[in-house]
């Protein structure tokens, strides 16, 4: 979930313009104070950070640059997670800053092919697979039974198995997006950086993924993705997966994460250009229970709290999350921070460009 009350209170005010150095970080600062909601908003959970590929846009890719233990979450925490959340969004559909308020008037600034799922939903992947963790489908059950809120991840189509996705399908998961990344084997490892015996197979086997949602009559939003960057064959995998009913074509942008080379950022893509809102309206929670502030955190180099022993909500008022956000404003981090090494930083001394 992303605080899209904010969005909704600061858009007139300028939310566009707010790191155009037209303002003062002081007043940056204040507005975001002012119009923050006091509850909390979970974009992300990571249910495990073991992941068997080795894409080239990802610092746990290749190189592996992840020095966490290797761990799927303990169920006892992600039941109480889950709770929590759940709890906190019932709140605020009742000040009417829930998911219905958002689908009924979305923000301009927050409206993409998906934002429904990705604003007022939970994703349940960061760094890691979510199908190699055991407890996936027990995860997604909980969650169904529990919560309103929609659930969603992405994986690859080499780990999303046919049985999975029609476990999935049952259990009515909101949103399941899986990775082709191309029409090729080689369009698959150039991005994934793993060869696939036979990608025929793999493609095969999104259809079967396509038709068993069809049979089972679910409601879950079938993507197929591909990632925006040089040299991906866009218009080719558009052509052979847009007119195949049941699945979406989702055509992501490229993130630029921390300590990989960003010249795979395509020309003309503005989407994630010093832009990053992030820390300022959401959390994400690792699988450990520690709590960084964005998606691209990997190493857990920013740890905001720790859901092992504080509320969510005791994490999202406390000073580190505060202190975070005024050191993020006013630039106050070293070069070598995160924050500096991700091309999405407003102050990115690195930018989209390459890393060289
Ligand atoms: S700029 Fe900082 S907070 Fe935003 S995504 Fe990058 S590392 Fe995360």
């Amino acid at each position: 979930m992303i605080d899209h009350a904010f969005y909704r209170k600061t858009e007139e005010d300028g939310i566009r313009t707010m790191f155009d150095g037209s303002r003062k970080p002081d007043e940056v600062f204040n507005m975001v104070m002012e119009n923050r909601s006091p509850l909390a908003s979970i974009d992300q959970i990571e249910t495990t950070n073991a992941c068997n590929m080795k894409c080239v846009m990802c610092p746990r890719g290749k190189p592996n640059l992840m020095t966490r233990k290797v761990q799927a979450m303990g169920t006892e925490l992600f039941h109480s997670l889950v709770d929590q959340i759940a709890d906190t969004e019932r709140e605020k559909d009742a000040r009417d800053e829930g998911r219905a308020t958002f689908l009924r008037d979305p923000p301009p600034s927050l409206v993409w092919p998906g934002s429904a799922y990705d604003v007022t939903g939970l994703r349940l992947h960061h760094f890691g697979s979510p199908t190699l963790d055991p407890k996936l489908l027990e995860r997604v059950g909980y969650i169904k039974e529990h919560a309103s809120f929609p659930v969603q991840f992405s994986d690859t189509i080499v780990n999303m198995q046919l049985d999975t996705a029609r476990e999935l399908f049952r259990l009515q998961l909101d949103r399941l997006i899986v990775c082709l990344d191309g029409t090729t084997a080689e369009d698959f490892e150039r991005v994934r950086g793993v060869r696939v015996h036979s990608f025929d197979t793999m493609i095969q086997r999104m259809h079967d993924i396509v038709e068993a949602k069809s049979v089972l009559g679910t409601e879950t939003k079938l993507d197929v993705q591909l990632i925006q960057m040089a040299n991906a064959p866009e218009v080719s995998f558009v052509q052979d997966w847009g007119a195949v009913p049941g699945v979406h074509v989702h055509i992501k942008p490229f993130f630029p994460y921390p300590d990989v080379p960003h010249d795979l950022v395509t020309e003309g893509d503005t989407v994630f250009q010093h832009d990053c809102r992030i820390p300022l309206t959401s959390l994400t929670i690792l699988s450990d229970g520690r709590v960084v502030p964005c998606n691209a955190d990997y190493n857990g180099e920013h740890i905001l709290g720790d859901t092992r022993e504080q509320t969510l909500q005791q994490i999202w008022e406390s000073e580190r999350v505060i202190d975070f956000c005024r050191r993020f404003i006013h630039d106050l981090f070293e070069r070598t921070n995160l924050c500096h090494r991700c091309g999405f930083y407003p102050y990115s001394s690195i930018g989209n460009t390459p890393l060289g």
